[in-house]
């Protein structure tokens, strides 16, 4: 154990170890991101998509086509509230496409995506005609900028976070948006049950943020106009099975969590 930790963000050594057992996890005292130090990739192919995503969702990535349809276009509804530009669209990590599918069907033109998994670049293309470049990103050369960049619980599994947002930004041009999506610390998981929260820490996951620490880091690269919204809305983390049931509370709950973005997983929209 590295007792002088690298903030991914801020790159300050002034760090404070949390937990050491299957993660390292540290809080910065500069930024207060909470970062695993021990973070390590998986390999995010076919079985990542399969028995990985059902091990957490209880169905495959494939059988939640449903599901994630239906929130992609909420996000390009919310994509489409701070733009009116709707050409020149990349997905990074796009997986199966079924953004890039959703952003067809909203009427948004130019699309592109990257994915390392060769698997879901070729699905992507013959089911719904999209291609969608397989490359790692963190070796990704951009040879052309775009008005919106998309990001969908991907951030989170590089390494060198504060570089991969930079060359986000880079590839942006001036006023597109970037929307994306993060594990955040700011939510009923980690402060109500925290140990559980450690212990079901994916290996592979790099960072976490909070709505508050989100809106400062895209600040300080140059974004403006920064938007977060709770990426779900869970009562039942919050309050007990009694309480959860009752309609009174999980209006204000979501009334709260919807007005502060708590939640254990962040969506923001920022514009360059
Ligand atoms: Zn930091």
């Amino acid at each position: 154990m590295n007792k002088n930790e690298q903030c991914p963000l801020c790159a300050t050594r002034r760090c404070t170890l949390l937990y050491d057992g299957h993660i390292s996890l540290y809080r910065c005292k500069r930024c207060h991101a909470l970062f695993n130090a021990s973070h390590r990739p998986l390999e995010y192919g076919e079985s990542y998509f399969n028995e990985a995503y059902r091990n957490q969702y209880g169905k495959s990535y494939l059988e939640d086509f449903d599901a994630i349809y239906a929130m992609a276009r909420k996000r390009l509804a919310r994509i489409s509230f701070l733009s009116h530009c709707k050409s020149g669209l990349l997905d990074i990590g796009a997986a199966y496409g079924f953004f890039l599918k959703a952003a067809f069907d909203e009427g948004f033109e130019n699309l592109s995506g990257i994915e390392i998994s060769e698997e879901g670049a070729r699905y992507c293309a013959h089911t719904f005609g999209i291609q969608v470049h397989v490359t790692n990103f963190e070796t990704y050369e951009f040879s052309r900028k775009f008005n919106i960049i998309t990001a969908w619980y991907f951030i989170e599994h590089l390494h060198d976070t504060r570089e991969a947002f930079v060359k986000i930004y880079n590839a942006l041009n001036e006023g597109g948006i970037f929307a994306f999506s993060v594990p955040s610390f700011f939510g009923p998981q980690f402060m109500l049950h925290r140990n559980e929260w450690i212990q079901s820490h994916p290996l592979d996951h790099r960072v976490n943020f909070s709505p508050q620490l989100i809106r400062r880091f895209l600040g300080t690269l140059g974004f403006s106009k920064i938007i977060t919204y709770p990426g779900g809305i869970h009562p039942q983390r919050f309050f007990s099975p009694h309480f959860a049931r009752i309609s009174f509370f999980r209006c204000l709950y979501a009334r709260v969590s919807a007005m502060i973005s708590f939640s254990d997983t962040l969506e923001v929209y920022a514009r360059k």
